[in-house]
């Protein structure tokens, strides 16, 4: 998989104001990449396409550089009390994938340069909750190990976090270039968390990511630089064949990651789940998804803001349950399964 490149590039004048903005102009200036302007990363327009299909795919390609202005984090729950906003928006094309109907017409990539201002944040949410620890979520509206080499955020998130003793970070990806964040000064204050899923998924769900063998290649290599660890199996589905392909999942990731892995490592697990407006948003960027989302074969669950949510029916999902949670069990005995939702 190439590391992303966008098609274009826009960028807020004020964003020429911060360092990393002024580096990534300067840079993108001599790479050829169309650069354009736009007032507010909120409202980008330009981005080429005649259907709705072309833009939202064109816009995938997009990359927006701001600056963030609401420096009220949302909380996260329940991986992290807070989300730490350093990004919005993916290259990915996960089918499944929630910030499709979050993100609405704006699917660009928005990366924000006042990280200052975003950490500021955090130290003063940290202070609120003393003596307690806080929790902040790198991964709620984007994949940002999959534009790490294009900022350095995610590094300079990991530093600073490394440095409050009450603060702690995390994230999730789909991305395997981890390199330039094997010698950040983590101090254990970083859980690096990998998005993993059956072959049956990756193939068929999860265009524009990377492969699953480098996602594992590169958790041994981050275990290896005494970050903990984590894999977050989601979304879980039950496709043909779904029991042995979670059991080779997991014996393969077993036989793949190094000893250093199994010191402190966690799983998070999380079966399929789509509301009416995610069905039908899916349905319109990709028409030919074969992700199973009848409503009839499922139960429904009251969601928050009175979203209702379809999962698999209560028999389907203990099935589920049962065998995630024993083949960790037995693999992985060291390992803490946070949650099964
Ligand atoms: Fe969405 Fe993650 Fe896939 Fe990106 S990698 S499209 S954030 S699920």
């Amino acid at each position: 998989m190439k590391l992303f490149q966008p098609d274009r590039i826009y960028f807020e004048p004020r964003a020429l104001e911060y360092p990393l903005g002024k580096e990534l102009y300067q840079r993108y200036l001599k790479s050829g990449i169309p650069i354009l302007e736009t007032t507010s990363h909120n409202q980008v327009r330009g981005i080429p396409g005649e259907t709705e299909l072309q833009k939202y795919r064109h816009a995938k390609n997009t990359l927006v550089v701001g600056v963030r202005r609401t420096l009220t984090f949302d909380t996260s729950k329940p991986s992290a009390e807070y989300a730490i906003p350093l990004a919005t928006g993916c290259m990915g094309h996960c089918h499944y994938c929630y910030l499709q109907t979050t993100m609405g017409k704006r699917p660009y990539v928005r990366v924000y340069v006042n990280l200052e201002d975003i950490f500021q944040s955090a130290e003063k949410y940290i202070q609120e909750r003393l003596p307690e620890i806080t929790r902040f979520e790198a991964a709620c509206t984007s994949d940002p190990v999959g534009i790490e080499h294009i900022t350095g955020s995610l590094k300079k998130a990991i530093e600073f976090m490394g440095q409050q003793e009450r603060g702690r970070l995390r994230f999730v990806t789909k991305y395997s270039h981890v390199d330039s964040m094997l010698d950040a000064k983590h101090n254990r204050h970083t859980r690096f968390r990998f998005s993993i899923n059956a072959d049956h998924v990756v193939k068929y769900f999860e265009p524009g990511t990377d492969p699953l063998h480098k996602r594992i290649e590169a958790a041994g290599k981050v275990a290896r630089a005494g970050y903990p660890l984590g894999f977050i199996i989601a979304p879980l589905i039950r496709f043909d064949g779904w029991e042995e392909g979670y059991t080779h999942l997991l014996k393969n990731l077993r036989k793949a990651l190094p000893d250093e892995s199994f010191a402190d490592l966690t799983f998070e697990l999380i079966t399929h789940r789509f509301t009416k407006t995610a069905k039908q948003i899916i349905q319109e960027h990709y028409p030919k998804t074969p992700l199973d989302m009848n409503e009839d074969e499922r139960e429904k669950k009251w969601g928050r803001y009175g979203r209702t949510k379809y999962v698999y029916p209560l028999q389907a999902r203990m099935e589920l349950k049962e065998h995630m949670e024993s083949s960790i069990q037995q693999l992985f005995p060291e390992a803490e399964i946070l949650y099964f939702t």
